[in-house]
């Protein structure tokens, strides 16, 4: 009988693609899926260390799975740790006699199916956090988990080594997976029904082929060519590598969503410079301003960060009036918070009170939900181009999909048009998403 395993993710999008490659790795050695956890015989904790106190977090998670088996009179279940906690903390966290089976870093995915064996013969905890360059996958290990969309990781790791982040250290140094992986991935992707693919990768408009000469703004053009996919996205980019030929391939590619997260961070030059992002808002400001002049109709969405060490009541309203003139579709924001082994950490005491982090993410967010609002309202009236993803989470005559621009409709319909491009006038707005009618459906 397949050993049943039950896979919990945490983080972001990259980490969702890992768990799907996962769960098809361990499947193709002959697991099964489960989402019971009372039938788990192996619990994978696929972690992210972005938030706060992630490895008590994970700790607690895993404490609570083994009480509940316990309760239950069950066999405890083996545990398997990966992801970006499992890369930070290593040995470290079966060093206490924690009740961890596996420990599998970022680099190191595929050795986990190995790791479990060796574990289940010699009961003693295996890890393997080791740096592995290659960035191959076979196909078919992308399980993908949602009908609808394909996420396909085009560069794994990152160079950039902003001061507040993580991830060079968790996910290693920028690696390029050839071309002829990722079409052939997509295709894949399309074969198997899904109409929208979202391109994966740091800073993906860095991307150069390792196999032939192929930048990003190219290999949007090659997945362009593939037959059945209908919406193109990719996330995130980095502003430093958002050029002229980008932009004109977004605007003169049909399929490329008319969407940018261009993550900004700061609005003031001297935090940009103290979290070595390498542009300027001037700089920033005036790609906005080329995307909008190229571009009218294109969404733009960012990260922001509140609170960095040093940032004055000066750096903060600079923040807000960058906000102000980019009218973000969304804006994603986050109180500093130290993260281990960063130049932040090391260098630069978190001197910005929780008190004022809070009183600044508070203004900063009330600040996007004024934009945001009137950004919507004055989408109604619209004909929208809408990829319908799901039965809406509230109600079930309801259908719930992305506008071009990534903004989530709702509206009624029936659910055969679950995968299906359609076209939907925009009736009403909310603060986080729009309601509409079907006009009609593109087949
Ligand atoms: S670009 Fe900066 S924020 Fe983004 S992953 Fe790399 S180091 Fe982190």
């Amino acid at each position: 009988m397949a050993r049943k395993f039950l896979i919990e993710t945490f983080g972001c999008q990259m980490n969702y693609h890992d768990g799907e490659r996962i769960t098809g790795l361990l499947e193709s050695e002959g697991y099964e899926p489960t989402t019971d956890e009372a039938a788990a015989e192996l619990i994978v904790m696929n972690t992210c260390s972005v938030r706060e106190k992630a490895v008590g977090k994970v700790r607690s998670r895993i404490g609570e799975i083994l009480d509940a088996a316990r309760e239950r009179g069950d066999k405890e279940p083996m545990v398997a740790v990966t992801g970006c906690v499992a890369q930070q903390e290593g040995q470290k966290l079966v060093a206490d006699g924690a009740p961890i089976h596996v420990v599998v870093g970022t680099q190191a995915v595929k050795q986990l199916p190995r790791l479990l064996d060796e574990a289940r013969v010699t009961q003693k905890p295996r890890v393997d956090v080791n740096p592995y360059e290659d960035v191959s996958f076979p196909l078919g290990m992308a399980h993908d988990s949602d009908p609808v969309r394909a996420w396909v990781t085009i560069i794994e790791g990152c160079n950039e080594f902003c001061s507040f982040c993580v991830v060079p250290y968790t996910r290693g140094h920028e690696r390029m997976r050839p071309v002829r992986d990722i079409l052939a991935e997509v295709q894949r992707a399309a074969d198997s029904g899904h109409i929208e693919v979202q391109l994966l990768g740091q800073i993906v408009n860095h991307y150069e082929a390792p196999d032939e000469d192929c930048d990003f703004a190219e290999l949007l053009h090659r997945v362009h060519e593939v037959a059945g996919i209908q919406r193109i996205r990719f996330a995130s980019p980095h502003p430093r590598h958002v050029s002229q030929q980008l932009i004109g391939v977004i605007r003169d590619l049909p399929k490329v969503a008319k969407h940018l997260h261009l993550p900004v961070q700061s609005g003031s030059n001297r935090i940009l410079t103290a979290m070595r992002r390498r542009y300027t808002r001037e700089i920033y400001l005036e790609q906005i301003a080329a995307l909008r002049e190229s571009i009218p109709s294109i969404a733009l969405s960012t990260d922001m960060i509140v609170g960095f060490p040093g940032e004055t009541a000066e750096d903060f309203d600079l923040s807000m009036d960058l906000v102000r003139q980019s009218q973000y579709h969304a804006m994603y924001s986050f109180k500093y918070s130290p993260r281990p082994n960063t130049l932040a950490v090391k260098r630069m005491p978190d001197d910005v009170t929780e008190r004022e982090k809070t009183r600044r993410i508070v203004a900063i967010q009330e600040l996007q939900a004024q934009i945001q609002t009137a950004i919507y309202e004055s989408m109604v009236g619209q004909i929208e181009s809408v990829i319908v993803e799901s039965k809406s989470r509230r109600s079930d005559s309801d259908l719930a999909g992305r506008t071009s621009g990534n903004t989530v409709v709702n509206f009624a319909g029936d659910a055969t048009l679950v995968g299906q491009m359609a076209l939907v006038r925009i009736t009403a707005a909310s603060p986080n998403s729009l309601r509409g009618e079907l006009v009609t459906h593109v087949d």
